[in-house]
């Protein structure tokens, strides 16, 4: 029998993430789930985009891109990284950072050539090695910390690896890769010949005045790294599809064919108000960090409070925590009651580390991309399990 799937699309399951935001609208549970903000978009980004709908920005744009928005997207790299990428070489405009990352996967590994996935990591990486039929090789970072060691390094790179995928401000843990850490996966993909695709949509997501280094700024390092980064996050519009790429220009070739092979271009008319919105947002970014830092404290604080083993995040916006003091040790059980019984939804932490890495059922978690009001609610259900 021929009709099935492809032994490939059976070598993986259906999101977890997104399958617990189904969950959680059959329970009428609070989604702290999947990634997403219950808040509106900003106002300035749906007029720009308001304004290109009505001047019939409807066609096609240039499959890598538009220029509008490969020019803004270049000056602001210069700006605040004091990088320069060519806009007609260098940057290629994607349908999200999702299709980003595998387009990139696609365009520089060979079948079996060795990925290494840092993990903890976000689920799409697995998926995105096996469709790629890269062979994932898992480093791990190690609780609470999720330090970075170099002992760990030394297991993992060999001849045969050919990229690293990187992710920083870390989703799901909120760690910001120190630039001691960044220096030493430097030291070992410059050793090894590999390249760095780093995923930074959380690049204006940080606490606590740290600040978001790319690894591509690192000496020598600009032309082995591919630097993923997209408007979902940094403005709020998860549904709008526009992510972009960094990356040499020998890179970038393979890079922009496999994305016209997979979705031929981002929405045009939102590149185009994309593009306005990356020209005018300095002050914009310093008013997000603050927005989510407030949250970030306000649910650390009430997820400690209740009695979680919370920990701090210093980007991105989720919280990852162990349970253990309610009494469960599996994470897929505690999300069920949670959803269940207490009303909200979180992502068991399984779904962030490989199969034969048990220490994620330690852990489940919480994403605070959501109006104070929603966390507020949120809370005080989670206040129920309070002995
Ligand atoms: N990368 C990371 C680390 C994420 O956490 C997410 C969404 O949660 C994405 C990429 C998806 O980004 P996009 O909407 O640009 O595809």
């Amino acid at each position: 029998m021929k009709v099935k799937p492809s032994v490939k699309a059976d070598k993986f399951e259906e999101s977890v993430i997104r399958e617990m935001t189904r969950i959680a609208n059959e329970y009428k549970a609070i989604n702290l789930a999947q990634g997403f903000p219950d808040f509106p978009a900003p106002k300035f980004l749906k007029e720009y985009a308001k304004e290109f709908i009505d001047k019939d920005y409807n066609q096609y744009a240039i499959t890598w891109g538009t220029k509008s928005i490969r020019k803004a997207i270049s000056e602001k790299y210069k700006k605040f990284y004091n990088i320069e990428y060519d806009p007609e070489t260098e940057i290629t405009v994607c349908c999200g950072s999702t299709e980003c990352m595998i387009a990139s996967i696609l365009a520089v590994v060979n079948p079996n050539e060795e990925v290494i996935v840092i993990e903890p990591f976000y689920e799409n990486y697995g998926p995105d090695a096996i469709i790629s039929d890269a062979k994932p090789v898992y480093l791990k970072l190690k609780p609470p910390e999720f330090k970075l060691e170099e002992q760990e390094l030394k297991k993992v790179f060999n001849e045969k690896t050919k990229a690293i995928i990187l992710n920083s401000p870390h989703n799901p843990t909120g760690k910001v890769f120190s630039y001691d850490e960044l220096k030493l996966i430097a030291e070992y993909c410059k050793k090894y010949d590999v390249i760095v695709i780093t995923d930074e949509i959380y690049e204006h997501i940080i606490y606590d005045n740290l600040q978001h280094i790319p690894i591509a700024t690192l000496p020598e390092m600009k032309q082995r790294t591919i630097t993923i980064s997209g408007v979902s996050k940094t403005f709020s519009v998860t549904g709008w599809r526009v992510g972009y790429i960094l990356a040499p220009e020998n890179l970038t070739k393979g890079i922009r064919k496999i994305h016209d092979f997979l979705t031929v271009g981002a929405p045009a008319p939102l590149q185009e108000a994309c593009a306005k919105a990356i020209e005018n947002s300095d002050e914009y970014y310093q008013e997000l960090k603050e927005f989510y830092e407030k949250r970030r404290d306000f649910l650390y604080n009430a997820l400690t409070d209740i009695g979680f083993n919370a920990i701090k995040p210093e980007g991105a916006y989720y919280i990852m925590c162990e349970f253990e003091n309610f009494g469960y040790s599996d994470d897929l059980k505690f999300t069920e009651f949670l959803i269940k019984n207490i009303g909200v939804a979180v992502v068991p932490g399984s779904s962030f580390f490989s199969k034969e890495n048990e220490i994620g059922k330690k852990y489940i978690r919480f994403c605070f991309c959501k109006k104070m009001e929603t966390l507020e609610k949120a809370v005080e259900r989670l206040n129920k399990l309070k002995k």
